[in-house]
């Protein structure tokens, strides 16, 4: 067994065909007379226009189905195909340093790629690849006989290569390759992002284990976990044959609900948004259907690292989710650390109970300078997209006003800087303190909007530890004491016209999405991967029901009954 990255989650079971890279070679021939130089600049010409010609015909040949990633991907070649600065350089070597133009443009080509690798941002790296396709594609224009043989493959064809370029993946043939694993790239390599869109069962990055796989291997290759099998046992097949049913059958039902409202068959349109920690995780939302985000834990950015972020990287970091959310909504919630998120630099002394300390909004109204560094830099990011602030762990009214007092400093300082922020940017406070969600009438009306965070609920209401594994079975969401404060604040939200959505993991819980519905809630925040599976509840079942059922359960008394109810009402 190989293990490498799965970008494209499936199954595919075929055989290997090694694809060999094109060699490219330097001539070391020099060009001396002048004539011989106007003709090696001509050359270029030629092969770029005609590598334009093929790029547009795939272009044009493009199916929509494949998503936009593959289409973007070739507008960028058709970009760095017109890019005058590749022109001038290649030039440069043919005047300057009397170089044939194939080696003229394989210097070029090498160096913008060197350029690009050496980069700091994932993303920008792997764009070397784009840079180095579009090279090729020269050099194969350059060369007399022109065009590469075309490939014809068997059925069922698993790719194995050193590394796929943007068109090799955009122009593979999915009647006959199911799959493909390459030695190098990463989950941000066009490769990875092409196959995941067009549905190419992918595994990148394998490492040199993979030169060890030889044509016509038997294959198992799980886009999912990155596990290639190479000639494996009959049972090993027969598992693997009923995983793929199982993901196609999956795969088919997130297709089919990705691009559909959630709504209930008599109308009720529903929000689902994602729970996300940072750019990446937004753009993942978007393939699950997320309508924005719920929730960002920017303190995942605070972890991991042995200082604070400064307002610029913090700025950045918004800015990234901004621009990745595509104008659709993100909370993004501010610094929440203390109790089980320690900072290692920041030196919080051992607390008796750390979830009842000095944590979270604590932390930020006594270091008021951590916490306007971040509302700057959230700010700074708001004119980049639709951002809305929200402070974690209230639990009364002063605090709010607090906070507002340092969001208002952060606002003053930015407008005397001249610096732009969305001037409209909501305000809100996660709901999940049960002082906060009994005078939730009284927050209300100092704030655009409510999240409530049954995490912290349910452990606070019930006084049992979340962490503790011991109590696992005492946290308990649908205890009615947790569920009427939940109702609580979804009334008094309604009440005060303000917006209130859920972004705990009850919001997850497909066998209390009808409950929740039933209480009034409409905005639901989770985990990306639990959208299609709440969306597919939502969308077949009406408000009739969810209120019947809301009416039932309040009615109960403890959580056993609520609970099996639920499982057979969802059943
Ligand atoms: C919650 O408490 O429900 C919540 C969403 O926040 P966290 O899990 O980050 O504490
Ligand atoms: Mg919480």
């Amino acid at each position: 067994m190989i293990t490498g990255i799965g970008v494209s989650a499936g199954i595919a079971i075929g055989r290997a065909y090694l694809l060999k890279k094109q060699e490219t070679a330097l001539t070391g021939l020099t060009i001396t007379d002048e004539a011989a130089i106007a003709t090696e600049i001509e050359k270029f010409d030629k092969a770029v226009e005609l590598s334009l010609i093929e790029v547009n015909i795939l272009i044009d040949s493009y199916h929509e189905a494949n998503g936009s990633e593959g289409l973007e991907i070739l507008e960028a070649h058709i970009e760095l195909l017109s890019d005058p600065q590749i022109k001038e350089d290649v030039a440069e070597k043919i005047f300057a340093e009397k170089k044939n133009v194939n080696d003229a443009v394989i210097e070029v080509i090498a160096d913008a790629v060197t350029m690009f690798k050496n980069m700091e941002d994932e993303y920008m790296r792997a764009r070397a690849a784009d840079v180095e396709d579009i090279g090729n594609r020269i050099l194969k224009n350059l060369s007399p006989t022109g065009k590469a043989p075309a490939h014809t493959y068997p059925p069922d064809t698993i790719i194995i290569a050193d590394d796929l370029s943007p068109s090799d993946t955009i122009s593979m043939d999915t009647t006959c390759i199911i799959g493909f694993a390459t030695r190098a790239g990463g989950k941000t390599s066009h490769a990875a992002i092409i196959a995941k869109s067009r549905g190419i069962t992918a595994v990148v990055g394998c490492g040199n284990l993979l030169t060890e796989v030889k044509n016509n291997d038997l294959l198992i290759l799980d886009g999912q976990s990155g596990a290639i099998m190479v000639n494996p046992d009959e049972q090993t097949i027969i598992t693997y044959q009923a995983k793929r049913e199982e993901c196609q059958a999956h795969n088919l039902l997130l297709k089919s609900l990705k691009d559909k409202p959630a709504i209930t068959t008599d109308g009720i349109a529903v929000k689902l948004l994602a729970n996300i920690a940072n750019a990446d995780d937004m753009e993942q939302a978007h393939d699950l259907g997320a309508e924005g985000s719920g929730l960002l834990r920017t303190e995942l950015l605070f972890m991991g690292r042995d200082a604070f972020p400064s307002e610029d990287e913090q700025f950045e970091f918004y800015k990234a989710v901004a621009l990745k959310a595509k104008g659709k909504p993100v909370i993004v919630r501010t610094l929440d650390i203390g109790g089980d998120k320690p900072l290692p630099y920041f030196n919080l002394p051992a607390e008796q109970n750390p979830f009842l300390g000095y944590r979270a909004i604590r932390i930020c109204l006594d270091r008021t300078d951590i916490f306007i560094t971040q509302l700057k830099a959230i700010l700074r990011a708001s004119a980049f997209g639709k951002l809305k602030i929200m402070f974690p762990m209230i639990a009364n009214v002063q605090e709010i006003r607090a906070a507002k007092i340092v969001l208002n400093e952060a606002i003053e300082d930015l407008h005397k800087a001249g610096i732009s922020f969305d001037k409209t940017i909501e305000i809100g406070i996660m709901i999940e303190i049960p002082s906060a969600a009994i005078t939730a009438d009284l927050l209300a009306k100092e704030v655009d909007f409510f999240s409530i965070g049954t995490n912290d609920l349910c452990q606070y209401t019930l006084a049992v530890d979340r962490m503790n594994e011991k109590i696992k079975d005492l946290y308990d969401p649908y205890n009615p004491g947790v569920l009427r404060l939940i109702s609580y604040v979804i009334d008094q939200a309604h009440k005060n016209n303000i917006e209130v959505g859920m972004c705990g993991e009850l919001a997850s819980d497909a066998n209390a999405t009808l409950l929740l519905l039933g209480m009034g809630l409409r905005e639901f925040s989770m985990s990306a991967t639990s959208i299609p599976t709440i969306k597919n509840t939502i969308n077949n079942n009406a408000m009739g029901f969810a209120n019947q059922i809301y009416e039932r359960v309040m009615a109960m008394d403890n959580s056993t009954t609520i609970s099996a109810y639920l499982k057979e009402v969802n059943k």
